[in-house]
């Protein structure tokens, strides 16, 4: 899948659009998630253009996934969410009900978290 340049976090990222930041290194940019499902409920991005984790993993630098996953620690860690728990979450492709095609990976924190995916009805 080619990236799509006009998709929402690109606009978020040449700042075409605001955004609630809460953390940024020089490969990623954190920022509060506009419908949150938790009491913190954050969204890390890299500042490169990848279309999703697929994408990300296969053609992102060393230095790039390194940073990423490091500023993913430092939200988890600035939100207070270490002692009691979070969840990562990162949505690839149809399955999975990816809505916007640039990499994100989902913050969540703040109250119990439930199981880990929905179970398919009996
Ligand atoms: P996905 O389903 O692609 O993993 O999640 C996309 C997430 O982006 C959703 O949780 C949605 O609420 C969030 N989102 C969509 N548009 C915007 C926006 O313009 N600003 C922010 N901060 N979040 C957005």
């Amino acid at each position: 899948m080619a990236y799509d340049d006009n998709n929402i976090f690109a606009k978020i990222l040449r700042a075409e659009i605001p955004c609630d930041k809460v953390y940024e290194n020089d490969v990623a940019l954190a920022f509060k998630d506009i419908q949150p499902q938790a009491p913190t409920h954050i969204l890390v991005i890299p500042k490169g253009a990848y279309v999703s984790m697929d994408d990300f993993s296969a053609n992102a630098s060393d230095a790039e996934i390194a940073g990423f996953v490091r500023a993913v620690g430092v939200v988890a860690r600035e939100a207070g969410a270490v002692e009691d728990g979070y969840r990562i979450l990162a949505n690839h492709g149809r399955d999975a009900h990816q809505e916007v095609p640039h990499f994100h990976i989902h913050v969540f924190a703040g109250r119990d978290l439930g199981g880990m995916i929905r179970r398919p009805p009996a």
